[in-house]
């Protein structure tokens, strides 16, 4: 238990210890930033690392951000009961980038808890009581949790000394391909190199970090493997998924959607779900399965699924001939692929 830091190239002290090596990897993280407005009332915030030592949860809470961590949180703490508001001063939630399924994520979650979005929000404090204010709008909170971004943890390092440059804002640029920031052999993976900052892509690039060490210490090239398809999951229940090229880029490309509703699935209906959604882009020219958006029960499964068929390069008529139970969610997905495969044959 000690925080590391370089003294020299080469050379890494921690707690009174020093660590000479041909190479390092910087695995270290992020951590949540506050707005430094916010210093008035930091007594009275939360962020990702003191809320679950809570031993007690507050009856209200204000919420600062709404991506995914924002979204799942304040939908889990409202379903535990605290009361909840949430303000974004973007006009989406989740990080949704697929308009249709951003609308339906939306309607669905906000009967959950009031969200103000597109909005900039005035925060004060009052008779104890954080003060949260937005045009018409007030509410007064016993707790703000802050979920509005992280920053890589960089600065203890002193990555300085190692020789490597930093910019402006005392950070390396870091390469996500080399997975370097100079021609030290210093490697970055997981959240310090917030492109994809999720486990299993941390897990893959401590891999990849390790393999350039390696190489650069045997002085070998070393050739950066292809990556895995993007998968994200926001555990909402229904879940909300986006696998492979993301809606944005499907429709740039010109992609047919395959487009399934909740309300003509069997298993939706018997689930009480008839809101779930579920797009599938798939590739006008080839019919290849390019990537899909969801709000779907259990919907973590199928976006599995969809990354899984994107990875072997299927296409939507090779989906087709797949097996579907029923009454099942994935009929959902085969209801998808026919509603892509009428657009097209025409
Ligand atoms: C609330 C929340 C929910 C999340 N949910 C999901 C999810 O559902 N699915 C998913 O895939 N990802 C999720 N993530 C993201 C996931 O946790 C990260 O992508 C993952 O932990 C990154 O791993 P890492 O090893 O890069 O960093 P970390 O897990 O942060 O580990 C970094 C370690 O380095 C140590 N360290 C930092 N500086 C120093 C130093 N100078 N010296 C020594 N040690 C140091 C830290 O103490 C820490 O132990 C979530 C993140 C948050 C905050």
């Amino acid at each position: 238990m000690a925080e590391a830091r370089f003294i020299a190239p080469g050379v890494v002290e921690a707690g009174g210890h020093r660590i000479e090596a041909g190479a390092f990897i910087v695995a270290t993280g992020s951590h949540p930033v506050v707005p430094k407005a916010l210093d008035a009332i930091a007594s009275h915030i939360l962020t990702t690392d003191s809320l679950f030592e809570l031993a007690e949860l507050p009856q209200t809470l204000g919420i600062l951000g709404l991506g995914a961590i924002g979204l799942e949180l304040g939908l889990a703490l409202s379903r535990l009961g605290v009361q909840v508001v949430a303000a974004d001063q973007r006009g989406v939630i989740g990080g949704i980038q697929d308009p249709e399924i951003q609308k339906r994520a939306f309607s669905r979650f906000v009967e959950e808890f009031p969200m103000w979005l597109g909005t900039s929000v005035d925060i004060g404090l009052e008779s104890g009581k954080v003060s949260m204010r937005a045009g018409e709008r007030q509410a007064f909170v016993d707790r703000l949790l802050v979920v509005t971004g992280r920053q890589p943890n960089t600065e203890a390092l002193d990555l300085a000394a190692a020789g490597i440059p930093l910019d402006g804002s005392g950070r390396p640029v870091i390469d996500t391909v080399t997975m370097r920031a100079s021609d030290a052999p210093v490697f970055f993976a997981g959240d310090v190199q917030p492109d994809r900052p999720l486990m299993h892509e941390a897990a893959d690039e401590g891999q990849m970090a390790a393999q350039a060490a390696l190489a650069c210490l045997r002085g070998q090239a070393w050739q950066a493997p292809a990556r895995s398809v993007p998968i994200s999951i926001l555990f909402t229940d229904p879940d909300v998924c986006a696998v492979g090229l993301q809606h944005d880029a499907a429709t740039q490309q010109g992609a047919v959607v395959g487009i399934a509703e909740g309300s003509g699935n069997g298993r939706s209906k018997v689930l009480g779900a008839p809101e779930n959604l579920l797009r599938v882009y798939a590739a006008r020219d080839t019919g290849l399965v390019l990537g899909a958006s969801m709000l779907l029960t259990k919907g973590e499964h199928l976006a599995h699924q969809l990354a899984w068929a994107i990875h072997a390069k299927q296409t939507v008529s090779d989906l087709l001939a797949m097996p579907f139970y029923h009454p099942s969610i994935e009929e959902m997905l085969q209801s998808a692929l026919k509603s892509a495969a009428q657009q097209l044959r025409t």
